[in-house]
């Protein structure tokens, strides 16, 4: 069994009158199965309203399903006394870096975390250099979260999850409030710890540019995974990525609509350096 195992997850969110009478129930994951191994780069796309959210929240058992079953590493979220191990096992980034800092100074803001979890003081202390240390934030140290900029507020925020040691992290859109810069930085954050650390990422994104270096991609839509695979095999389908709603990196997008003009291009192109290649490949035959 992966570290992230979701077999046949259903949740329904009940909307209740004055009496506590269900209204209305809404259905925001339809029956996810998902496995993702230790050590992998996961990234999930999917429109607004898809069951990103939904889903990425049984992951750290803020949401318990209504039906099917959620274990991670091996323990079943539905039960109590597992959601201790849980909260440990995997760790959430949101999307406003604003809502996840209590701190006045970084260095306490990180170190919150495990001293919530009884870790004793010292060891405090060596968590909270290795992951500041981890997201490129040791310099900043002593400084006040206030004054630091969107990018580095976030990178700050997944330091205080390091810090827990998770065997996962999962990321809710963490860009989405950041400028092209910020957003930069906290990529490379991730994959960094990704690659040197082997934390399990899970990036719930908008942005198909951050999709590229993942290992495997899922898209949602309605509830539904609908699309699974390398990130190369997804952008693949141009077609199909456009019916949910979603956009392919502009690279790809350029490769594809110089092939509708009758360029003989191959399907998937991720990056400038593919898409030279071919051209120049394509002009050494003519
Ligand atoms: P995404 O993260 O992909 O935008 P969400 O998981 O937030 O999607 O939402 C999936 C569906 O569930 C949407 O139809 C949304 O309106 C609904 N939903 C989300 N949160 C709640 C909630 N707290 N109460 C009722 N419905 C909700
Ligand atoms: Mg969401």
């Amino acid at each position: 069994m992966g570290i992230i195992k979701i077999k046949d997850l259903i949740y329904e969110y009940a909307r209740h009158d004055d009496e506590g009478n269900v209204e209305s129930v809404v259905r925001a994951v339809d029956n996810v199965n998902l496995d993702v191994k230790k050590g992998e780069f996961i990234a999930v796309l999917g429109h607004n309203g898809s069951g990103k959210s939904t889903m990425a929240k049984h992951i750290n058992a803020i949401l318990t399903p209504t039906e099917g079953t959620v274990w991670i590493a091996g323990k079943d979220t539905s039960k109590a006394e597992n959601i201790w191990d849980i909260r440990q096992s995997s760790g959430m980034v949101f999307q406003n870096p604003d809502n996840q800092i209590i701190g006045t100074v970084v260095e306490e803001d990180v170190g919150f975390g495990p001293e919530n979890i009884g870790v004793p003081t010292e060891d405090i202390w060596k968590r909270v250099d290795d992951a500041l240390r981890a997201v490129g934030m040791t310099a900043y140290r002593h400084h006040s979260p206030n004054k630091l900029s969107g990018g580095q507020k976030q990178r700050v925020a997944i330091a205080g999850v390091v810090a827990m040691k998770p065997q996962c992290i999962v990321l809710d859109e963490p860009t989405a409030m950041l400028d092209p810069m910020g957003r930069k930085e906290v990529i490379a954050t991730v994959r960094e710890l990704n690659e040197k650390e082997h934390v399990t990422v899970i990036l719930i994104t908008h942005y198909m540019e951050e999709v590229i270096g993942a290992d495997k991609v899922f898209v949602m839509d309605s509830g539904k995974v609908v699309m699974q695979g390398y990130p190369r095999e997804i952008f693949s389908q141009v077609e199909k990525l456009k019916k949910y709603r979603l956009d392919v990196p502009q690279v790809t997008e350029l490769a594809y609509e110089l092939k509708q003009e009758g360029i003989p291009l191959t399907d998937g192109i991720l990056t400038i350096e593919e898409l030279v290649d071919e051209l120049c490949r394509l002009k050494l035959k003519i």
